[in-house]
């Protein structure tokens, strides 16, 4: 099984059951959950419209690869009610990241590993430290928990 570090967001219905909905979903999926990061709140960045996001990490187990992982995500945003031929700038029902896959480096066009927005969002960062603060990245080999504690001290 590999160890992964998934991202959730949402800013638009009732953002705490849609997160708490999509741990069930992928629980449901066969991913072993191991780990749920308490909601923290956070500005739309990037130009994302709607309202304020609710985001959250969850530390995880599973057999698929990756890809197949990135397939179940986007089934599971689809069934939330995010459409898949969604505009980069919508507010989203759900937004599942795959901020980490064990220690795996990736760069194809539908999929990077580790995610390479990580480190400039807070939002993720916090919480994926949170559930696995000894974590290693594997571009920076810094635990999750040095990562964090270096952000908040600039
Ligand atoms: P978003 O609209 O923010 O959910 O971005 C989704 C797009 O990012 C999809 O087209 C994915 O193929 C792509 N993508 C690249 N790397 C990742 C990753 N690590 N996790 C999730 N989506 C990714």
């Amino acid at each position: 099984m590999a160890r992964i570090i998934l991202g959730l967001g949402s800013n638009l219905g009732r953002r705490e059951g849609n997160l708490k909905r999509a741990v069930r979903e992928l629980t449901a999926a066969g991913i072993r959950v191991l780990k749920v990061s308490r909601p923290t709140a956070s500005a739309p960045a990037e130009g994302v419209g709607g309202g304020e996001f609710l985001n959250a990490a969850l530390l995880a187990e599973t057999n698929l690869e990756p890809e197949a992982l990135l397939d179940l995500l986007q089934r599971t945003e689809a069934r939330l009610g995010r459409p898949a031929s969604h505009r980069p700038g919508e507010a989203r029902t759900i937004d599942l990241d795959i901020i980490y896959y064990r220690d795996r480096r990736l760069e194809t066009e539908r999929l990077k590993l580790p995610h390479p927005r990580r480190l400039q969002r807070r939002f993720v960062l916090e919480p994926a430290a949170e559930v696995a603060p000894d974590f290693v990245d594997p571009e920076l080999n810094l635990t999750l928990e040095e990562i964090a504690r270096h952000e908040n001290r600039q």
